[in-house]
Formats: structure tokens, sequence, C-alpha cells
């Protein structure tokens, strides 16, 4: 899918459309050569002169064709060029570019037929069209990211909370890189130990050693464990967490949804069918993307329509990180109210007692008992300040906020934790049946290489295609 690293890229890095400003990336070993194709600096000063990481003013031009310098030559013409734009163009110097690689930037204003001119030259001139993640890629295999961090700078671009942001910025860095790298080096000494000989069992072995390699095992057990716990939060703070809200019709879900989107900072308005169907809107609670799924009522029904919308409000509950639950509190509960509390009694959720400026006919009722239950009234707003908080903290601990704290928040790394941990938890258990060094390090084994391929330490073609081809062109 990639050409090789000698291979000098360009792509448009600035997003489709018209804006102030586009930029054309270039990187490889030709990045410089390629660019004098197309800007001249003001100055008159070669490209090639410039000193690294500075910005210049430049005119873009459409180099003349052979046949046109040719002729040129022939008549002994002044020579012709083209304008294109003016722009500004910076040059970074490898290794200390986004790539690693030598890297031109070429901003000039933002139409695409101007930057598509400048990308057609630059590949006229000897660059190919970068394919998806390739600058990202190249950085990866450059050394100037490791794998979870050329992640982390496509979680950064499609980050739409501050919290998943924030996590993206700490991962950029290099944090989980880090915790990770720590624990795989510290399994790679116990396989170094075991292939010399030492063995858990070897009576020979002083017991300090053998009990040394056993609690190295075990702390990067631990920090594996820790680290997988991170990730259904992580999840969270990512992606945003699904809310469902239930309830029969007329206790006011949409009018809740109403005054939430209200109130709170909505980011996306997205109705997809009727009343009847499932609506999703998402809010912004503090940092913290909350998808509100409003279903149709929850009530036993002929007609179809209806019908369809209950089974889509069914498949949403499934998903969902949490339930609420409201009910007309300003009525004694109905049998549809009771089922539906007793049906979430197992999930995560919260019941809202609506209504309240009306009256108060459920707070003291039997079937509220062990349910977090929040009297409010969607139509003058009462309590509803309590309820997004109590929301927020149910679906985020808040230990994220912590600048130290590692997150968890991509499912490829997870699933590479799981493994992780299952071969760990495996060797302990065989060093306590009192198994031979070489079968436990089979497990070690298994363990590190998991871990290295959240950083790429460890990887194959097809992890890494699949992950760049996540990217869009010019990323
Ligand atoms: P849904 O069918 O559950 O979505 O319920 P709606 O949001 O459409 O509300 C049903 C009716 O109850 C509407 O007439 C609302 O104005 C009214 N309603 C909703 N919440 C409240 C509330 O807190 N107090 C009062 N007095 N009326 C409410």
């Amino acid at each position: 899918m990639y050409g090789g690293l000698e291979d000098t890229i360009c792509a448009i890095a600035t997003p489709e459309g018209e804006g102030g400003i586009g930029i054309v990336r270039l990187s490889g070993p030709q990045a410089l050569v390629v660019a004098t194709q197309v800007a001249r600096l003001r100055s008159g000063a070669p490209l090639s002169s410039v000193t690294s990481h500075t910005l210049h003013l430049a005119d873009l031009v459409i180099p003349p064709s052979d046949k046109q310098e040719g002729a040129r030559v022939l008549h002994n013409r002044p020579p012709i060029s083209s304008l294109l734009d003016e722009a500004l163009v910076v040059y970074m110097k490898a290794p200390r570019s986004f790539t690693a690689e030598d890297v031109v930037e070429i901003q000039s204003h933002g139409g695409s037929l101007v930057l598509g001119m400048v990308c057609k030259i630059c590949i006229e001139s000897g660059a190919r069209m970068a394919e998806p993640g390739e600058f990202t890629k190249r950085a990866f295999l450059n050394g100037r990211l490791d794998l979870s961090q050329a992640e982390a700078v496509l979680d950064t671009i499609r980050a739409r909370s501050s919290a998943g942001l924030n996590i993206a910025q700490r991962q950029l860095r290099g944090d989980l890189a880090h915790e990770v790298e720590q624990a795989r080096t510290s399994l790679l000494t116990v396989l170094a130990h075991v292939e010399a000989g030492i063995d858990f069992v070897d009576e020979d072995i002083s017991f300090l050693q053998r009990d040394e390699l056993v609690r190295i095992v075990r702390d990067a057990y631990a920090v594996v464990q820790k680290l997988e716990a991170t990730a259904q939060e992580g999840r969270i703070l990512r992606e945003g967490a699904r809310v469902v809200i239930l309830g029969r019709p007329n206790v006011g879900k949409s009018s809740l949804l109403n005054l939430l989107l209200r109130e709170e900072r909505a980011i996306v308005t997205a109705i997809p069918g009727t009343t009847r169907d499932v609506i999703e809107e998402s809010i912004d609670l503090d940092g913290v993307m909350i998808h509100l799924v409003d279903t149709a009522g929850v009530r036993e029904t002929d007609d179809l329509v209806e019908r369809e919308g209950i089974k889509r409000t069914h498949a949403a509950q499934e998903e969902a990180d949490l339930l609420l639950v409201v009910v007309d509190g300003s009525v004694p509960l109905t049998s549809d109210d009771r089922k539906l509390l007793s049906a979430v009694r197992d999930r995560k959720h919260m019941v809202l007692l609506n209504k309240a400026d009306l009256a108060d006919e459920v707070a003291s009722d039997a079937a509220l008992v062990g349910h977090s239950s929040y009297s409010i009234s969607a139509k003058t707003g009462l309590g509803v300040e309590m309820v997004t908080a109590a929301l927020r903290a149910q679906l985020v601990s808040g230990g994220f906020e912590a600048a130290e704290s590692v997150m968890v928040t991509n499912v490829r790394h997870r699933d590479a934790l799981r493994r992780t941990g299952e071969s760990l938890g495996q060797a302990l258990r065989s060093v306590e049946c009192g198994m031979a060094g070489e079968l436990v390090s089979i497990d070690v084994r298994a363990a590190a290489d998991a871990l290295g391929e959240i950083t790429g330490a460890i990887t194959t073609d097809e992890i890494l295609g699949r992950i760049f081809s996540e990217f869009c062109i010019g990323k």
C-alpha cells in the first residue's frame, strides 16, 4: 500500500473546500528540490539557502514546460512564468520535523484550484501523492512517534469534547507509551534471565532471585490490569456516553431532552424520523460528550409504527452506558412504570420523578427503594442541575482529570491489554504450580509481544495498514 521512505510525498494538508489559507505539505529527501519548482522566494535567494524553521514570502509559479523553455531559449525571449499565487514557505530540516524527514510546507490562499495546482506541480516535479495517514506513518517509521502517539494524532483531530482532547494530548505526549514500555521492558528482563538459565523452580537459584522475577511479573500484571480498568471510562471520554431516556408517553421525556439541550452546550442536532422514532442529540457536559437518546414511549401497543419505534428503543437500551428513567411524579406510578423500574434494576441508571412542580405522588412509593431518584421539573428546570452533575459523576469518575493519570481509550489498546493480562495471569499460575521456567517464559513472551503492539515495538503491515488507513490524506 505504501511506497518506500525514499519517496518524497506531497498532499494538501488542510480540509477540502475554500479557506483563508491552505497548506500543501511535502516530506522526503527531495522536498526542497520539488518545492523549488513551484515556489520562488521574493528575496531572490534560492529556497535551499533558507534557515530551517523560518517563514519566507514566495511567488508560486507554474514552471514552463520543456517545450516552452526550449522555444524561449531559441528565440531569446525573457523567461515566462505563470503566476499562481503568493505564499509563505517554511522549510523544516530533518530530523526536526513532524515526519523526521525534510519537510516543506507551502501556505497559499485556501482555494481548491490553487492547492490542487501546487500539488500537481509538485508531483510533476518528482513527488508522489501521499497515502492516507502517510505523514504520520513516516513519523512512526522514523521513530518520531510510537504507534500509540500516532493514533493520538487522529484522536486529537477527531476529539469532540475537551476531556477527549485532553486524553489524546497526554497520549500524544507519550504517557501511555511510557507506562506500557516500562512494563514491557521489565518483562523482557525476566525473559533474559530465564533464557540465561534461571528457573523459577530451580533449587540452585536463590529464592531472592526467583522471587524477584515473580515480583516483576506481578507488578507488570498490576499495571496492565490498572490500565485495562480505565478502558470503559476512556471509551466514554473519547467517544462520548450513550444515555437513553426511557419512560411511558407523556411523562416529559422530550421536555427533559429539550431542557438539557437548552441548558447545556448542544453539539449535534440530528433528528431522524418522527416523534415515535428514536431521537439522538449530543450535549457537552463539562467537557464530557453525552449522546442523549430519546425513545418512543415504552408500553404495550398494537400500532405497527409504534411497535417499530419500541423495537428500536430496546436496541438503543441495550447499547446504553446509562438509562435515564422518567416517570410522572405528579400521579401515582402505573404498572408500566413499575415494570420499567424493575427492568432497569441491574443496569446503570437514574430515575427522574418529573413534574415536581405539580405534585409529588411517588417519592414514598416502595418501588423506588434502591433506585437513585431525583425530583425534577422539565418545565421549570427544578432539580436539573443536580441531575446533570449526578449523571456526569455516574459516567466518569473524574480520576482522568488528574494530570498524571493514564487512560486507555482505544479498542485496539484495550484488546492488547486484555491479551497481555491473560498471558501474565497464566504465567503466574504456572509459577504457582511449579512449572519449568521455559514454560512460564512462553506466556511472558506472549504478554511482552501483546504490549509491544500498543507502541508498535511489535507490529505487522496489517496492523499499520488498518491504523493509518483511518487517517485522511495530508495527515
Ligand atoms: P414525552 O411523551 O414523555 O416525551 O412527554 P412530553 O415531553 O411531550 O411532555 C408531555 C406533557 O407533559 C407536555 O404537555 C409537557 O408540557 C408536560 N410536561 C413535561 N414536563 C413537565 C413538568 O415538569 N411539569 C409540568 N407541569 N408539565 C410537564
